[in-house]
């Protein structure tokens, strides 16, 4: 088992990578993490509130772009294991905006594996693991029946998944040119506490409060499979401490829903939660234009990682929607704070600058 005395976490005030940080420190106390962010619309350090004030922790503002910064902070911290998650994540604004998802997913994942190439190269650690976080979205769409396996070609349909594809890509080519010692995960969707309200669940629970037209795609009628993303950070703690280097796996929830099932659930859900009457919320509903090369369905065979690494979710999907219903009622000034990007005034006054 690989055992890492120092990590460092990129993105790690997004979404996934904040439930990873939390989850990582509870669970490898003695590790340090210093986690890079350039703190996006979708960085938000409030995520962090239970690990901020931690010795262990570190938090640097800074672009996994920036070459001298990457370098600086893997010597200084003499870090033992890098886990990417810093991207620009969201579909729909690589529809209407592509470049800042090919600077960030492509270039910025080239400058991040070059300097941990080196730093590794260099000798400057005894041991030293590299996981890249990705999406099942690269392996494209599939029809009614059929999984994705980690042998399933790499076909992206949007900005989004193709830029993810060609970070993916280059972290294969530094395994094969460069013996390099690094790992790729590939997850279906997460959901959970802390997703930035763009997303299908915590939009439909935010404008269900907020009493909103509830915009589901098309027929609404496209699959996805969905996980818990505390289960996606076990997944990816088990990948990077006992994962086979060079190799890719899958994990997923082996939970299938179309769209518009969600957005039915999340309703009833609420119904009773709100006091509202029988199917009230399910009148918010309504139909929009599809959205542009939208895939059809995504499901992950997920089977490597059990059979190889033992590892499966914990969570059933029940117990992970009730509560996530639950954590955003609970937590409607997070809600308000990072849709109005207040959290920005908390950083200044935690960390002053900028
Ligand atoms: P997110 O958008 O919530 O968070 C991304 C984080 O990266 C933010 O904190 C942002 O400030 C930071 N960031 C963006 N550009 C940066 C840069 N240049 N330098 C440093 N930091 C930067 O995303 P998420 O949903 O938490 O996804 C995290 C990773 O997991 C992504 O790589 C994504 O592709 C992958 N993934 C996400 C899902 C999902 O369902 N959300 C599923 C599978 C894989």
């Amino acid at each position: 088992t690989f055992s890492p005395r120092a990590v460092l976490v990129t993105g790690g005030a997004g979404f996934i990578g904040s439930n990873f940080i939390s989850h990582f420190m509870a669970a490898n106390p003695g590790c340090r993490v210093v986690n890079l962010d350039l703190l996006t619309y979708a960085g938000n350090l409030k995520n962090l509130v239970g690990v901020e004030h931690d010795p262990a922790y570190r938090f640097v503002r800074g672009d996994i772009g920036d070459a001298e910064l990457v370098a600086r902070l893997l010597a200084e911290e003499r870090i033992e294991a890098v886990v990417h998650f810093a991207a620009e994540s969201h579909v729909d604004r690589s529809i209407t905006g592509p470049e800042i998802f090919v600077k960030t997913n492509v270039l910025g994942t080239q400058v991040l594996l070059e300097e941990s190439r080196k730093h590794w190269a260099a000798g400057a650690v005894e041991q030293f693991r590299y996981l890249q976080v990705s999406t099942d979205e690269v392996y494209g769409t599939l029809g009614e029946t059929g999984y994705f396996t980690e042998e399933t070609p790499l076909t992206p349909n949007s900005p989004y998944s193709a830029s993810k594809a060609g970070a993916d890509l280059l972290v294969r080519a530094y395994r094969e040119t460069y013996g390099f010692p690094a790992l790729t995960t590939r997850c279906s969707n997460n959901y959970g506490p802390f997703q930035f309200p763009e997303k299908l669940i915590p939009l439909m629970i935010h404008n269900i409060v907020a009493k909103k037209p509830l915009p589901v795609y098309g027929d609404g009628k496209n699959v996805r499979d969905w996980l818990h993303v505390k289960d996606h950070s076990t997944a990816i703690e088990t990948v990077l401490k006992n994962g086979r280097l060079g190799e890719v796996y899958n994990v997923g929830g082996n939970n299938e829903w179309q769209n518009i099932a969600i957005v039915n659930l999340v309703c009833d859900l609420l119904d009773a939660r709100l006091g509202r009457g029988e199917g009230e919320n399910r009148q918010l509903i309504t139909f929009v234009k599809d959205r542009l090369g939208h895939d059809r369905r995504y499901a992950i065979d997920a089977a490597k990682m059990k059979r190889e690494l033992g590892w499966e979710p914990s969570y059933t999907f029940e117990r992970g929607i009730a509560e996530t219903i639950d954590w955003y009622l609970a937590n409607g000034a997070w809600v308000d704070e990072v849709t109005s990007g207040s959290y920005r005034d908390y950083y200044q006054q935690q960390y002053g600058g900028e």
